[in-house]
């Protein structure tokens, strides 16, 4: 007779924390190791073209060239495409005919930020601000009071470019989202935490004294001179005029590096988690690739945050494109290539956060260390809008984690009546191409601070190595 211990363990399918399935020492270190080099690339890249131009060094360095339709590939050539300096798609060529199919991971590295409006500067009592406007989905509150560096591009009227980061090093200043002491905020915390910052509160500070020029001194008629000092300390820097803020991306993120967290320094906050986890663990993966069995592109898309809408998002086609013209430089049908192909659609999930426990069904819940989250679909109230992964597909992913000794753990995003969300999965089944949702655990997902845990994320890297060397 067995235990009922025994019989548990058998048939019951459970969630275990990957440290209890640690004996080797070797192991804990590779997941330390790995998460300082994590850190290192959230505190340099917070931005799509910080991400993609990193990407870009990094491939160059190691052997990656510029995708030449022009030129006929052959198994283990390594290239990549990118589009505008936001989007990109790594591709190492496999031993396989590519009509049988390509893999595919594709991550965002976009994230939930606060953008500047197209003609952001104002002054009011003496105080220069900018109008910002966010991008995705955050809880605007967590914006205000907390340091925020400037990332961005302007394009000069004489055409010339500027790339802008300032706040991230201690000498330098940061920006800031001011909010009411709470001796004066009576009536702002009756407002309900959606409204308790509107958009158009939303307004960062970014100078306070007035433009000193002797000439000036005697004409204090003159208003705006506060702007007018931010405007003349821009032009000596960067010779730019206000008219120069239109032609610009400029973005303000959390100034704040990444850092272990707990005693046991088990966990990474830091900003942009979603989507960089997934972003740089399929990059690491693909650059120490040899030549695969099957064809891998490994797609870093921007947008994803705003629903995937643009040029250089996955709702565009220059992925579709892209594969185009690589099935013509390998000599191969398009659609034979894409209806054989499989996609991990990489992304995060939401963790189960203990202190917020009513937003989840926990029994589908991702836990923090329990590994890579398999997310058969995604969306919201019925299914909507998501791509549901076939039974078949789910088992073909599923049987490469097991045959890898990965550890990993189904996970959905909350309760079914709660919310939802979506990810770039639909953008790519609508090829044909199968595709499931796979990333790790988050808390405090689209906070200025996000949370991992190391071992999640080394086991996210393990998969995007497995999946990228699959033979079946
Ligand atoms: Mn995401
Ligand atoms: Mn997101």
């Amino acid at each position: 007779m067995r235990s009922i211990k025994e019989l548990k363990k058998q048939l019951f399918f459970n969630q275990q924390n990957i440290q209890k399935k640690i004996t080797d020492q070797k192991e804990s270190e590779k997941i330390a190791n790995f998460a300082e080099k994590y850190k290192t690339f959230l505190s340099e890249c917070k931005t799509e073209r910080e991400c993609i131009s990193y990407f870009k060094f990094q491939a160059q360095n190691n052997g990656f060239s510029e995708f030449n339709n022009k030129k006929k590939y052959n198994p283990g050539d390594k290239f990549f495409y990118i589009n505008r300096g936001k989007a990109m798609i790594l591709v190492t060529v496999g031993k396989n005919n590519p009509e049988s199919g390509v893999s595919i991971i594709a991550s965002h590295v976009d994230s939930p930020r606060i953008d500047i409006k197209p003609k952001p500067m104002y002054e009011k009592n003496e105080l220069a601000y900018f109008k910002t406007h966010y991008y995705g989905g955050i809880k605007k509150y967590q914006w205000a009071t907390i340091p925020l560096s400037m990332h961005g591009k302007i394009i000069k009227r004489n055409g010339e470019e500027i790339e802008l980061k300032i706040g991230e090093k201690a000498d330098e200043p940061i920006f800031c989202i001011t909010d009411l002491l709470p001796h004066l905020a009576s009536e702002q915390m009756k407002r309900s935490a959606e409204k308790s910052i509107l958009g158009e509160e939303l307004n960062l500070l970014i100078g306070s004294l007035p433009c000193c020029e002797n000439s000036l001194k005697e004409e204090t008629e003159h208003s705006d001179l506060v702007k007018l000092n931010v405007l003349q300390i821009l032009n000596k820097t960067y010779g730019i005029i206000e008219k120069d803020l239109i032609a610009a991306e400029i973005s303000f993120v959390p100034a704040v590096e990444a850092r272990d967290v707990g005693f046991d320094k088990s966990m990474i906050a830091a900003y942009g988690q979603d989507d960089r986890v997934c972003a740089y663990t399929s990059f690491q993966a693909h650059m120490e690739l040899k030549t695969p069995e099957y064809t891998i592109l490994t797609v870093f898309a921007d947008k994803e945050e705003i629903g995937s809408n643009g040029n250089t998002g996955l709702e565009s086609f220059f992925l579709e494109f892209f594969i185009t013209d690589l099935a013509e430089s390998l000599g191969v049908n398009i659609r034979r290539v894409l209806e054989k192909s499989c996609c991990l659609s990489a992304d995060v999930n939401a963790a189960f956060d203990p202190t917020w426990s009513d937003a989840y069904e926990k029994n589908n819940t991702s836990l923090l260390n329990c590994g890579a989250v398999v997310t058969k679909y995604t969306g919201s109230g019925g299914k909507v809008s998501t791509s549901d992964a076939t039974a078949e597909f789910v088992h073909k992913v599923i049987s490469i984690l097991d045959a890898n000794d990965i550890v990993w753990q189904s996970g959905m995003l909350g309760k079914v009546d709660t919310g939802g969300g979506g990810t770039v999965s639909k953008f790519i089944a609508r090829f044909n191409i199968d595709v499931i949702d796979f990333g790790v655990p988050v808390l405090s997902m689209h906070s200025p601070y996000e949370i991992t845990a190391k071992q999640d994320v080394y086991m996210l890297y393990r998969a995007c190595t497995a999946f990228a060397n699959r033979n079946i």
